[in-house]
């Protein structure tokens, strides 16, 4: 290490070692700049005289607080060109009256590894000049300062590489996780379409009924996979626009579980429905996409349990709510799972998917001014929830929409 760690020649001792001592310290244990400099002046004032302080960085200005004018820049452009002390004095003329007359700057460079990154300069109203006891010990003042930036400008630049290589390794995963999604269903198309071009073998109709069925099931995979990177990517730009129009949830949930029953037969699914629900201000397929998302993690990730949707009303919001008794989720990823492209690795394994599912329903029940979550515990289950608010105007509009809104407790 270079540069002035004690000033050179007899240090008094008591207040001048103690300071000496503890600019050294702040310098090497401080995380904030701001506090250290501060700390760092006001023990210099300790030690030795001066009225004003600035500070000139490399690039651009940057005066202590208790500098409020851009006091002896010429004296610290000086140091920081020449990487030497230097001591000037200005006669401000007789406009200035008493003390404040005579100005004495001492510019210093401030040098990190032998570059000098700035200059500092201290002035002092009135004289006497600096002796050459306070130069030292201003000298190594300026040293320390010049570390103290230095160790900011390293932490950033060591922020800035971990968020670099963070987002990399996003990258990175993201393009593995995706060709993965991707290859699987284009493999089983590209598998079943050439058994059947084959001029040795002559497939009798079950056999190629049964492969197109394979080949269109993957197809539909292949498309709900790009729809649903299409529908993350414009979610998080914000450019996936939402229709909200009045409309029964029960009645949508009612539409997704019937389907979800025609596609996996053997689920068990069960609903509870609170009786009088109002009418919700939603778009309805969306919310469809939320709920098909839901029941199929339900069925992917807790294949032998059984389901449970429930709709309630709790003040102003319907409440939904999917509960399976399947492994549940250890509570380190619950905070992160409603993140793009988080998964469970403990769930995950053998399971296909892509970690977008749970993000996507966050988005679309946050554009419907609701919230989502979910309450688990491992061995025991998964309770995934997600609300949607009531608004006065959906309760008014009531009437007109529905023929059974005479059995809607909830009319105002
Ligand atoms: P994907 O299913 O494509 O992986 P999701 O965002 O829908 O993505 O789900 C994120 C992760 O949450 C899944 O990878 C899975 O590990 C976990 N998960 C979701 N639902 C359940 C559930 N009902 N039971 C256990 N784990 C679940």
């Amino acid at each position: 290490m270079t540069g002035p760690l004690l000033p050179s020649g007899p240090l008094t001792y008591g207040t001048e070692l103690n300071a000496v001592y503890a600019i050294a310290r702040v310098v090497a244990e401080t995380f904030d700049t701001e506090a250290g400099l501060d700390t760092v002046f006001r023990l210099a004032r300790t030690i030795f005289i001066f009225d004003t302080v600035a500070l000139y960085r490399a690039l651009g200005r940057g005066r202590s607080h208790e500098a409020d004018l851009p006091f002896g820049e010429p004296a610290a452009i000086e140091a920081f060109r020449s990487s030497q002390t230097v001591l000037r004095q200005e006669d401000i003329g007789p406009t200035v009256e008493g003390r404040e007359r005579r100005r004495d700057y001492l510019g210093l460079p401030m040098m990190v590894g032998g570059r000098c990154v700035g200059g500092l300069t201290f002035g002092r109203f009135g004289g006497p000049s600096f002796p050459p006891e306070h130069i030292r010990l201003a000298e190594f003042v300026a040293w320390h300062v010049g570390q103290l930036l230095e160790n900011r400008r390293l932490a950033r630049r060591i922020a800035s590489l971990e968020a670099q290589r963070e987002l990399a390794r996003m990258q990175d995963e993201f393009i593995s996780t995706i060709s993965h999604e991707l290859r699987t269903p284009l493999g089983f198309i590209k598998g079943y379409v050439t058994t059947m071009l084959r001029q040795d073998t002559d497939w009798d109709n079950e056999d190629r009924k049964e492969f197109l069925r394979i080949i269109d099931d993957e197809a539909d995979r292949l498309r709900d996979l790009i729809d649903n990177l299409l529908d993350s990517s414009r979610l998080e730009t914000g450019t996936l626009s939402m229709t909200l129009d009045p409309a029964r949830v029960e009645q949508v949930i009612r539409d997704v579980i019937s389907r979800m029953q025609s596609l996996y037969p053997d689920i068990k699914l069960k609903v509870e429905q609170a009786e009088g629900l109002p009418l919700v201000e939603i778009d309805a397929t969306r919310i469809a996409q939320v709920l098909d998302n839901l029941l199929s993690n339900a069925y992917k990730y807790a294949p032998e349990s059984d389901v449970t949707v429930r709709i309630t009303q709790r003040n102003d919001r319907l409440l939904i709510e999917v509960e399976d008794n399947g492994p549940g989720i250890p509570t380190e990823h619950t905070s992160h799972l409603f993140e793009r492209f988080y998964r469970v690795p403990e769930n995950s394994s053998g399971v296909r998917g892509t970690g977008l599912g749970l993000y996507i329903c966050r988005k679309i029940i946050e554009a419907h001014g609701g919230e989502v979550g979910v309450e688990t515990e491992v061995d025991v289950g998964s309770r995934f929830y997600f609300t949607l608010p009531i608004s006065p105007l959906t309760i008014i509009t009531t009437p007109e929409v529905d023929d059974e809104s005479e059995h809607n407790n909830s009319r105002r």
